[in-house]
């Protein structure tokens, strides 16, 4: 993937989620990974960060290559999901202090300016990443991202 040069945020969108801890989440990364590998015929998961239920990030795609996680939109495009089925749950406080400091920190690492900060849903035709999480980064884009 050429320079990142923008942010996508999505949930799982799969079943609420209620584990934190790292058997469960590491189990269900797993079948992330391996229903990512079916569809898409891709090397990995196609998020790069992954943020779980307690706020711990984990590690997906290397940021180095290109991501799969919005349809046409995929070059220079690093994605971070939110563990969790935000039309069903909200993400923990965790999750959102953790997201914050994910953003902060690529959006500085990679010179990505607010505007180039997205949600799925507007790039494309879906209700990720639910309607909680979508309502925060609203707020948080009000907030300027900082
Ligand atoms: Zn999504």
């Amino acid at each position: 993937m050429g320079r990142i040069n923008k942010i996508t945020v999505h949930h799982e969108g799969w079943t609420a989620v209620h584990f934190n801890d790292r058997t469960s989440t590491a189990e269900r990364l797993e079948a992330i990974r391996n229903s990512h590998l079916q569809r898409l015929s891709a090397g990995d998961i196609g998020y790069h960060v992954v943020i779980d239920r307690a706020g711990r990030r984990w590690a997906g795609r290397d940021l180095r290559s290109q991501g799969a996680h919005v349809r046409g939109h995929n070059e220079n495009n690093a994605g971070v999901m939110v563990l969790g089925n935000f039309n069903r749950q909200k993400p923990t406080r965790q999750q959102y202090a953790a997201l914050q400091d994910v953003l902060l920190d690529l959006m500085g690492r990679y010179q990505v300016p607010a505007r180039g900060v997205f949600t799925h849903q507007e790039l494309g035709p879906t209700t990720c990443p639910g309607t909680t999480l979508q309502s925060h980064m609203m707020f948080l884009r009000r907030r300027g991202l900082g």
